[in-house]
Formats: C-alpha cells, sequence, structure tokens
C-alpha cells in the first residue's frame, strides 16, 4: 500500500494523509528499530527476492524474533485500518443441533 504523502509544513493536512492502523493480532506487538544493528524483515516486497533492511527508527512489528516493516505487516494481513466496531455485530448464525440418543454396546 502506498501512501500520497505530500511534504508540506501544514500539520493539519499532514496528519490526514496517514490512515489511523490497527493491530490485533494476538502476540504482535508495535516497536520501533534502533541502533545501526543490521536487522532485516522477515518477508520479502513484491518484486524483490531479497530481505530488505529495516532501519533504524522505522516502526516495526514484531512476535519474538519475528519482525516485520508496516508494508510487509499490511500485507500479511496483520494491521487494518478500521476501527473496531463499539458492539461485536453479531452473524445471524443458525446452529442445528440434532438430538441424538446415544446407543451404548453393553458388554456382559
Ligand atoms: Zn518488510
Amino acid at each position: 500500500m502506498t501512501y500520497d504523502v505530500q511534504k508540506t509544513d501544514d500539520r493539519d493536512t499532514r496528519e490526514a494523509t496517514l490512515p489511523r492502523v490497527f493491530l490485533r493480532e494476538p502476540g504482535w506487538h508495535i516497536s520501533q528499530r534502533v541502533g545501526s544493528e543490521k536487522t532485516f524483515c522477515y518477508q520479502m516486497a513484491p518484486g524483490e527476492e531479497f530481505y530488505h533492511r529495516l532501519l533504524d527508527g522505522e516502526v516495526i512489528v514484531s512476535r519474538g524474533e519475528e519482525k516485520l516493516c508496516l508494508p510487509c505487516a499490511e500485507r500479511r494481513g496483520l494491521l487494518t485500518f478500521l476501527p473496531k466496531p463499539l458492539r461485536d455485530q453479531l452473524a445471524g448464525v443458525d446452529i442445528e443441533v440434532t438430538e441424538r440418543l446415544g446407543e451404548y454396546e453393553v458388554k456382559g
């Protein structure tokens, strides 16, 4: 996903170009890559045949040793841009319950 972010000094305009991002996958965390030690994204970007480097200051999504840049995390489906509804909407699911009488073989 690409964002058409224009360089501008108008702070209100700049903030409006970035979407709100939500991470709800259990075990995954948002963190910041700090330092110059070589760390690579765990996923290749489309069209690339190498693991790209995560850079100092970059916001990343991680779970244990697995680290992903935001675009790769989004491609993997870890990030969403829609807030959770205030109430979880329950889908109309018909649950068919069949009453079965158990037959047990009694061995004597
Ligand atoms: Zn990546």
